[in-house]
């Protein structure tokens, strides 16, 4: 043990003790520092240390090198795990890749209750009166079915109805087929009223999209099923059955022809079938100009009579072409 009031014992050999001491602390100091010896010293190793020494130093680098790649690779590996998860999956194999859930955007919500897209088009209104009745004037009668309509369509899940003009103001049918197509229109109804010089005028027709037009199939077949309602309510059917084509000839002269006549003509038909995209529908759906048609067809509740008519039409058309259009 240590005296407690004793220097350390470097301190004191240095400023105390003997003259001997203090010389030989001096001698200690000026020696140049002892190391340990080498062995072999250098000029005495032999051709064999020297290139043994050589592949021992080769052979070191060597490992640090594979230590280096060793390293990079499992870093780079560890990143690729971060940020590339179907590299090395985390879950099990049960589970569908991680990509191809994760690009599979959420619905959202107006796409999630979209239904078949159904255009309806109410004939006239914005300012077009249309032609005149003797209970309401066409406009009136083709937007008061088209409102029917709209109520019988969105209370049903399968649709996403839409109308080709909010009435604010005038649209051309080719303004209206415009909004039709923007709108995605699968199928679309044109509602008008007929009318006559003679109030005995009377009874239903149709104009589906006419022979050699891209949807006229699936047109005549809608207008068979619209014909077929008004003809089930008693409703008189004009030429064959209700269903007709027209055209437009150079003279800018109705051309109507019968639904049995397939002739393809190049003349125009109403523009809003010409140029919607999709199958359709124009019906005249009573004389606006006959008390009788009226009393059935064109007064507050005979437009709604026929919108429930349109209405079945569509649900039974849809039930063949709505899932495969
Ligand atoms: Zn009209």
């Amino acid at each position: 043990m240590e005296q407690r009031t004793g220097r350390p014992q470097h301190r004191r050999s240095v400023y105390h003790g003997t003259q001997a001491q203090r010389q030989d602390v001096r001698r200690v100091r000026t020696e140049p520092p002892r190391s340990a010896p080498e062995y072999p010293p250098r000029s005495s190793r032999s051709a064999s240390y020297r290139r043994y020494a050589a592949k021992k130093r080769k052979r070191r680098a060597l490992r640090r090198l594979m230590y280096l790649a060793a390293g990079l690779l499992i870093l780079a590996a560890g990143v690729l795990a971060v940020t590339q998860t179907d590299f090395f999956p985390i879950h099990g194999g049960e589970e569908e890749p991680a990509a191809p859930a994760a690009a599979a955007a959420e619905p959202t919500a107006e796409e999630a209750q979209s239904g078949f897209i159904v255009a309806v088009d109410p004939g006239h209104g914005g300012g077009d009166i249309g032609a005149e009745g003797v209970y309401f004037d066409e406009w009136e009668m083709t937007w008061k079915t088209a409102d029917y309509l709209m109520d019988l369509l969105e209370a049903d899940d399968r649709f996403s109805p839409f109308m080709t003009t909010d009435g604010t103001e005038y649209e051309k049918a080719s303004q209206r087929a415009a909004n039709a197509v923007a709108g995605g229109a699968q199928l679309l109804i044109s509602i008008h009223g007929n009318s006559g010089e003679d109030p005995s005028y009377a009874g239903f027709e149709c104009y589906p999209v006419p022979p050699g037009r891209t949807y006229n199939a699936e047109s005549l077949a809608f207008a068979q099923l619209i014909a077929d309602g008004f003809g089930a309510a008693n409703e008189k059917l004009r030429g064959q059955n209700g269903v007709r084509y027209i055209y437009y000839d150079a003279n800018n002269e109705k051309q109507i022809y019968e639904v049995s006549d397939t002739t393809v003509h190049t003349d125009p038909t109403f523009t809003l079938l010409e140029e919607c995209g999709c199958p359709a529908v124009l019906a005249e759906q009573c004389f606006i100009t006959s008390p009788e048609d009226v009393d059935a067809f064109g007064d507050e509740d005979g437009c709604q009579a026929a919108a429930k008519i349109y209405y079945d039409a569509i649900c039974s058309w849809y039930e063949t072409y709505g899932q495969t259009s």
